[in-house]
């Protein structure tokens, strides 16, 4: 469920007309909406009530500051996955002990950034950068808490770009070395053991594979325990997929989900993590762009717009469908016709949809591509030089630009000529 629906025709970002932000921002640009934000985020809290938890919102997802302060406020956590988004975390005020670091190449100098301005733990995703936070650590005189990420082997059934948990992907440790791992660990004096990590990937459509990945990380629990050490602490990773289409079956719910985490892991008594993004942010957004031309081609219609693939990478990057809708409400039962969907970049691979199914567009209409949300914005580029769009977050009645679009002169003036030219 989301906060973008038509009303007397008009679609609303909440009680606001889409077509109204277009008008004093120009187009295209990303619109979120804070209740649906927030309604997401409450439904994951809710979905682990009974259990000792906090809810680390994935921020590569949507990190716009103005995202991270409505999810911190709402009691959030953060899990960064660069130096660059652990500072953003910060400066959106989250404190260090609600912060997680994930991912498998942090540096020695993301370490230290962490480390001296807070942390809850690091996902440790490997034994050499186990060596190198350890080193840190000691330099800083401190420890660092953390859990190792295992790699459970299983499949996660999504799109093979975004699946983490087989054993051919780059992260975390074979579950069947944990234990070394764990005692290797456990005799470094700058570290502490504190739990266990998995993340098996994002858009997960279905439960079985985090039921076989949970089932894994439970019995590696006891057999640690049993080994002497100390797990309190489960982070059980994001990837529980959204409906990217209005007739698709609908992904499994927040509350099956923990439902899952409590028949699966709940004897342990340990504090569970997970780490959301997609499930959060993909439906509280929209990408709002205008028809530029309609351009006949020798056998198909082409739509083309005035946002492109480097506003929006994801068809091209993951051949992800999206729902694209008028701003304008469609008469009932008025005729479709196919049109291929595009931007203006000069590549092939710059179309948002073939064969696409729409009521009749014409040129300086509005269109709304619905779930973009999550991984939109924060994977835009400048590609063509076309400015990177701006963010618009929605509360009631109010909106407000969140990340202005820069002027080409800004863009332009980032470059600097050296002194022999
Ligand atoms: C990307 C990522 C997530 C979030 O995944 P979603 O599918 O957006 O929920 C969580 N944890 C880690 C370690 C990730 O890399």
């Amino acid at each position: 469920m989301d906060h973008f629906l038509y009303r007397d025709g008009a679609l609303f970002a909440e009680d606001v007309p889409v077509a109204e932000i277009a008008a004093q921002v120009g187009t295209p640009f990303y619109v979120y909406s804070t209740a649906t934000l927030a309604r997401h985020f409450r439904l994951f809290d809710e979905a682990l009530e009974g259990m000792p938890h906090l809810v680390c919102y994935a921020m590569k997802a949507a990190s716009n500051q103005a995202i991270l302060k409505t999810l911190a406020g709402l009691g959030a956590g953060m899990d960064v996955v660069s130096g660059g988004e652990y500072a953003r975390a910060v400066a959106a005020g989250v404190p260090g002990d609600r912060i997680v670091f994930s991912g498998v190449g942090k540096t020695r100098d993301e370490m230290r950034r962490a480390l001296s301005g807070g942390i809850r733990q690091f996902n440790v995703e490997s034994e050499p950068e186990m060596a190198v936070l350890n080193a840190v650590a000691l330099e800083l005189g401190t420890v660092a808490p953390i859990t190792v990420r295992v790699n459970p082997d299983v499949d996660a059934k999504t799109h093979a770009k975004i699946a983490t948990g087989k054993s051919e992907n780059k992260f975390g440790i074979p579950i069947s070395r944990a234990r070394e791992v764990y005692a290797l660990a456990a005799s470094l004096p700058g570290l502490k053991v504190i739990g266990i990590d998995v993340h098996i990937g994002s858009q997960l459509t279905e439960l079985a594979p985090f039921r076989l990945a949970y089932e894994k990380v439970g019995e590696l629990a006891e057999q640690l325990r049993a080994d002497g050490h100390d797990i309190q602490r489960l982070d059980l990773g994001g990837g529980l997929g959204i409906p990217y289409t209005r007739s698709n079956e609908a992904p499994p719910l927040p509350t099956e989900y923990g439902a899952l985490i409590k028949d699966t892991l709940g004897h342990l008594g340990c504090e569970i993590e997970i780490e959301p993004g997609r499930l959060v942010a993909g439906n509280a957004g929209l990408m709002v762009s205008r028809v530029i031309y309609v351009k006949s081609g020798e056998d198909r219609e082409f739509l083309i717009l005035d946002g492109a693939m480097n506003d929006l990478i994801r068809p091209a990057m993951y051949e992800a469908y999206h729902d694209i809708i008028p701003v304008t409400e469609p008469d009932a039962g008025v005729e479709q016709t196919p049109y291929d969907i595009v931007g203006p970049v000069c590549e092939s691979g710059d179309t948002f949809a073939k064969g696409r199914m729409m009521p009749p567009v014409k040129t300086g209409d509005l269109v709304a591509f619905r779930s973009a949300g999550a991984y939109g914005a924060v994977m835009s580029s400048e590609y063509n030089t076309r400015p990177l769009i701006p963010e618009i977050l929605v509360h009631g009645h109010q909106f407000a630009v969140i990340r202005a679009r820069p002027s080409f002169d800004e863009m332009i003036n980032r470059d600097t000529i050296p002194e022999w030219l």
